[in-house]
């Protein structure tokens, strides 16, 4: 995979940082081993000094997942039953498999955020003095306007991006970081020897073992 590299900077004073350091995955471990992908948003931390990825904790983020997920579903299931080969195709049975565990993803998630305790946290340093951009703002988010909402609160000006000078591009696997539901890392890409290389995993590997998780609870339900 290949990225292109923007610039993050301030429109009052000259801070600048690449978005190279917000590259990469995160997820949640629960205690029964279910990983489940965490959703976040484009803030200021107060002890990284730099723009960061934000944990979004809210519930209303993950209804919508389930209902886009529950949606896909349903358009699938219609256009199977107008053909008549929906079930004959392999394809079309991972489709719903994976909307099906999406769905399962979302409930997971919401039921986590119910016994969550810590506010959010930046998912770099796990600090909780973070600054996230007001809903309402990114609402009316202008996708040209190359603004970010985030306020610098060290000057009071405003984070703004570009695309680096040069079209810079960086090949490279996207790690992935877990964390507990807490919000606290478990495992950092840039602390592991080869050795413990393994903590890191790519994005959508989760799905299948979430599935193999999910069937055992099940066949736990059933005897
Ligand atoms: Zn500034
Ligand atoms: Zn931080």
């Amino acid at each position: 995979m290949s990225l292109a590299v923007n610039i993050y900077y301030c429109s009052s004073c000259d801070y600048h940082q690449s978005s190279m350091s917000l590259w990469g995955g995160h997820e949640y471990v629960l205690p029964n081993g279910i990983r489940l992908p965490i959703r976040k948003v484009m803030g200021w931390c107060d002890t990284c000094k730099a723009v960061t990825y934000i944990e979004n904790l809210s519930t209303a983020t993950r209804i919508s997942d389930y209902r886009e997920a529950q949606r896909g579903l349903y358009d699938k299931s219609q256009s199977g039953m107008l053909t008549g080969i929906w079930s004959q195709s392999k394809h079309n049975a991972s489709i719903t498999n994976r909307n099906l565990s999406s769905m399962e993803d979302a409930i997971d998630a919401i039921e986590m955020l119910t016994t969550r305790q810590s506010p959010p946290r930046c998912l770099k340093c796990g600090c909780t003095q973070v600054h996230v951009p007001e809903s309402s703002t990114l609402l009316h988010q202008d996708n040209d306007s190359h603004r970010t909402w985030i306020k610098h609160p060290d000057c009071s000006g405003e984070i703004l991006w570009r695309e680096d000078d040069g079209g810079l591009r960086i090949a490279m696997t996207i790690p992935t970081q877990s964390y507990t539901p807490e919000g606290e890392l478990i495992a950092r890409p840039e602390e592991s020897d080869e050795d413990s290389f393994d903590c890191i995993k790519p994005y959508d590997d989760a799905s299948e073992s979430n599935i193999k998780i999910r069937e055992l609870i099940r066949a736990a339900w059933a005897a």
